[in-house]
């Protein structure tokens, strides 16, 4: 690998990188994103990705109720690789329809082993906007259910905000298709993307994630979030405090009654073997 790939490989944010180079050197953009791709194609030959997996933790009683399936790249020379290393390249060379396959399969299986390991701990998977706009997703996504005897409550998927608007018919047929299933529907990073809220009526929303960003700001930003909560109790949706970090932010998500959080405070995404000893403790 030359110098060029391996700042690429480095970057954080793709968008912004590109730019960098293109300023800097197209050619050298150009051959770096070339060598991530090809990259990534062996790293599906070479089984090279892992999902781990977060807690989501009632604000109540303190248990893991849930996880959440994250995935990683372990990479031969550059190690364990975050997904926003890698996602936006496979997203848009298509590959993101076979990495969010293996996930959501890696994530099944994961949850059918842990329920006969007598915990019913509940999965939730990311969704990409391909996927989203694919609706051969929902069969493949029950045929996975039933080859692993996986009970579809016990699985929730997470979609974004921007997922649900500007594709009206094709977006809510998929949606339907996986909550006809009986896999709930998160939505993920809530607050960040759009101000139009008539969409949280059209669809049908299990579950609210409230973006990092407002349990992590001051004081003085929070009425949003209360506005959020308040929201969520009217229309009938259960609430998760993203990024918890500190006691301080774990007392404030309690006080507002949200039901669970998720975030470094309690853990770290980790491998399925530190679940396991996480939940045996
Ligand atoms: P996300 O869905 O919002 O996932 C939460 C991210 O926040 C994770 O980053 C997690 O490690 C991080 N996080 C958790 N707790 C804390 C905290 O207390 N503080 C801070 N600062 N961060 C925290 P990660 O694993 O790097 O994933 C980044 C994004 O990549 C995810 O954001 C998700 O959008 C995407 N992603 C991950 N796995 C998949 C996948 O299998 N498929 C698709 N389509 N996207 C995925
Ligand atoms: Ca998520
Ligand atoms: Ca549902
Ligand atoms: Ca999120």
């Amino acid at each position: 690998l030359r110098k060029a790939d391996l700042a690429m490989y480095s970057g954080k944010q793709r968008g912004r990188n590109d730019l960098a180079y293109y300023h800097e050197d197209l050619g050298a953009a150009v051959s770096a994103r070339t060598a991530l791709e090809t990259d990534l194609r062996h790293a599906f030959e070479r089984n090279e990705f892992e999902v781990h997996y977060q807690p989501m933790v009632s604000t109540e009683c303190g248990r893991v109720q849930a996880v959440e399936a994250l995935v990683r790249w372990r990479h031969p020379l550059h190690g364990l690789l975050a997904p926003d290393r890698f996602i936006a390249v496979c997203e848009s060379t298509g590959m993101i329809l076979d990495l969010g396959k293996l996930v959501f399969e890696a994530a099944v299986q994961q949850q059918t082993a842990w329920q006969r390991q007598g915990h019913t701990l509940k999965v939730h998977i990311n969704l990409s906007p391909r996927q989203f706009d694919c609706p051969l997703v929902v069969s493949s996504m029950q045929s996975v259910l039933l080859a692993h005897g996986c009970d579809a409550s016990n699985i929730g998927v997470e979609i974004t905000e921007s997922m649900l608007l500007g594709r009206d018919g094709l977006s809510s047929r998929v949606l339907q298709g996986i909550s006809d299933l009986g896999i709930s529907i998160a939505l993920d990073d809530f607050g960040t993307g759009y101000s139009n809220l008539a969409y949280l009526q059209r669809y049908h929303i299990d579950v609210l994630k409230i973006d990092k960003s407002f349990i992590q700001s001051s004081d003085e930003e929070r009425p949003i979030a209360d506005l959020i909560v308040a929201m969520c109790r009217t229309l009938g949706m259960a609430v998760v405090a993203e990024g918890v970090e500190s006691q301080a932010q774990l007392d404030w998500v309690k006080h507002r009654g949200i039901e669970q959080y998720q975030g470094y405070l309690f853990s770290k995404p980790l491998p399925a073997n530190a679940i396991d000893a996480l939940l045996a403790a």
